[in-house]
């Protein structure tokens, strides 16, 4: 985390350098109006929630969350580590006890609340999103409607989790399937969607009866405690939802270690991903983990053009490339290759960059300047290689960390850009001869989360879709995720699935009652 904060810091320092005027350290007018109506509507939280209490860290520390758009301060947040991550387990513990035996409509109608709530308060969530991670304001509403579908579709769903009657192998004996809530759950979320990726835990943890101890991400903790604040106020009782922030690797092996959490759900990189599943074999919790994706996105001869044009640049491009499902790279065949690279490269060209807050804007700031870094030194290592810049390629005149919308060709597997997900606003080509060869290069990575394909052929939509290597696989369609589909991916890119009724099972345990003496 520390290393996070030095990143943002440089940030502001590299933008300084570029010689373009800052406002570092104060507030401009859109941060100060955003954040003085959401103070006034009591959605500024900056303490941690433990036991249904705003809570300091107990040493006073704190840090800071900037705007990435501007440098500008929002607020400072409550900097915590093992001694409130073991307190907000403890709450966790205790309420799971009343929380786990209600019924499942007490549970339903209060998850309803909730929703009610989040999309009363539509507007002013999606500005804090725009606030603290950058991306468009109209992206951001739309986040609010997809974080708080989760929460809608889990109080439904709480209501039908069946167990099972087993047909008994002895006349004298009755066999019954229970399904309970595994207990108290750690839950570690990202930043790219500071609302979604913990409802679509959240959502599906309460509905079966567990409690939770969320661990958001240091740049974007408003909007999880903004979220917090109106899950109290919706009825959820204390210490069923505790937001702790700050150290993540205090906190996280708190939650590692306690023999109290029966359960880690994760969302973010694989390398933590991995650190988080070995740490959890101590105490052989539960597992679930969805992690960095490198989605193909392949463009056959036969598409429809427009189709594919408006797929591709909805996935690559989607929060500014900032999604694990972004397309990372872009397989285009030889008859279509000319027509369709000239057509994307304008669009591209077109994609307005700016403020989240500016009318119009498409493409907000990258999070912060490690991310600018990265896409740079892919760019510069796919050239060194071959490939070529189409559009962009470099920092945006704006500063901070907005970054060109890019396009490159030329680019072959065997490019960093290719191997590893970019995370940012950089679309890679590559030109393929056959079906097979793209097949052959979608599945060459150890990602599997998502892909898609643009093709009018009905055969070749199901021969390919079996063959990706994949969890989810669009058709003719960039945008793919909704709460009422399973969302996960196959080899390093996770384990377990989240949303839709498999949502569920990832906080279940199954329990098989044998009742004998019963002829
Ligand atoms: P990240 O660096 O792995 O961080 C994710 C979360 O883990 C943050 O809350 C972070 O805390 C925390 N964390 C970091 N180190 C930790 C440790 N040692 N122990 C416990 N927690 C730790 O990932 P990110 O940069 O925020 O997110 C981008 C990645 O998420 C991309 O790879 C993307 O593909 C992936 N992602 C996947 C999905 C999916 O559904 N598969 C969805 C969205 C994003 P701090 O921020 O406080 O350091």
């Amino acid at each position: 985390m520390f290393t996070r904060i030095i990143h943002r810091a440089t940030k502001i320092h590299n933008h300084h350098s570029l010689n373009i005027p800052r406002r570092q350290m104060s507030m401009g007018t859109t941060t100060e109006t955003v954040v003085s109506r959401l103070k006034s509507c009591g959605l500024l939280q900056t303490k941690g929630l433990i036991g249904g209490k705003w809570t300091d860290a107990s040493d006073g520390r704190t840090f800071q969350v900037n705007n990435p758009a501007t440098g500008d301060v929002i607020a400072s947040v409550a900097c915590m580590g093992e001694k409130e991550a073991k307190d907000a387990i403890s709450s966790a513990y205790h309420a799971f006890g009343h929380w786990s035996k209600l019924t499942a409509a007490d549970r339903s109608s209060r998850l309803r609340n909730w929703y009610n709530l989040l999309i009363q308060h539509k507007e002013e969530l999606g500005q804090l999103i725009t606030l603290e991670q950058g991306k468009p304001l109209k992206e951001a509403i739309g986040e609010v409607g997809y974080g708080a579908s989760f929460i809608e579709f889990y109080a439904e769903e709480a209501k039908r989790v069946y167990g099972d009657v087993i047909p008994s192998t002895l006349p004298d004996r009755r066999l019954f399937v229970l399904k309970q809530p595994v207990g108290v759950v750690g839950a570690i979320t990202p930043w790219n969607f500071p609302l979604a990726m913990i409802t679509r835990k959240v959502g599906p943890a309460l509905a079966c009866g567990c409690t939770v101890v969320v661990k958001p991400s240091e740049f974007t903790p408003l909007t999880a405690l903004a979220a917090a604040e109106l899950a109290l106020q919706s009825g959820i009782p204390p210490g069923v939802l505790n937001v702790v922030m700050g150290d993540a690797t205090k906190i996280g092996n708190s939650l590692l270690e306690s023999p109290q959490v029966r359960k880690i759900t994760f969302t973010g990189s694989t390398a933590v991903g991995k650190k988080l599943m070995a740490g959890a074999a101590e105490t052989v919790k539960k597992v679930s983990l969805e992690l960095g994706g490198n989605a193909p996105c392949i463009v056959f001869d036969d598409a429809d053009l427009e189709v594919a044009l408006k797929g591709s640049l909805a996935t690559k491009f989607r929060n500014s490339g900032q999604t694990c499902v972004c397309a990372n790279r872009i397989l285009v065949q030889e008859g279509i290759y000319e027509k369709f690279t000239s057509a994307f490269s304008n669009a591209v060209q077109n994609l307005k960059v700016g403020d989240g807050f500016t009318e119009g804007v498409v493409q907000g700031p990258l999070i912060n300047e490690a991310a600018v870094q990265k896409a740079d030194s892919f760019i510069q290592d796919a050239i060194s290689k071959g490939a070529k810049v189409l559009v962009g390629g470099k920092r945006h005149s704006l500063g901070f960390t907005f970054y060109e919308p890019t396009v490159i060709s030329d680019v072959t597997n065997e490019m960093l850009i290719a191997r590893q997900e970019v995370f940012g606003p950089v679309a890679p080509v590559i030109k393929f001869k056959t079906e097979e060869e793209a097949i052959q290069i979608a599945n060459d990575t150890n990602a599997g989360l998502a892909a898609y394909i643009f093709t009018n052929s009905i055969q070749r939509s199901w021969r390919v879709s079996e063959a990706l290597e994949y969890g989810i696989v669009g058709v003719n369609e960039g945008v793919v995720s909704t709460e009422v589909a399973p969302f996960g991916g196959y080899k390093q890119s996770g384990l377990g699935r989240e949303g839709s009724k498999y949502g569920l099972d990832e906080y279940l345990e199954i329990k098989y009652v044998c009742m004998g003496n019963m002829g």
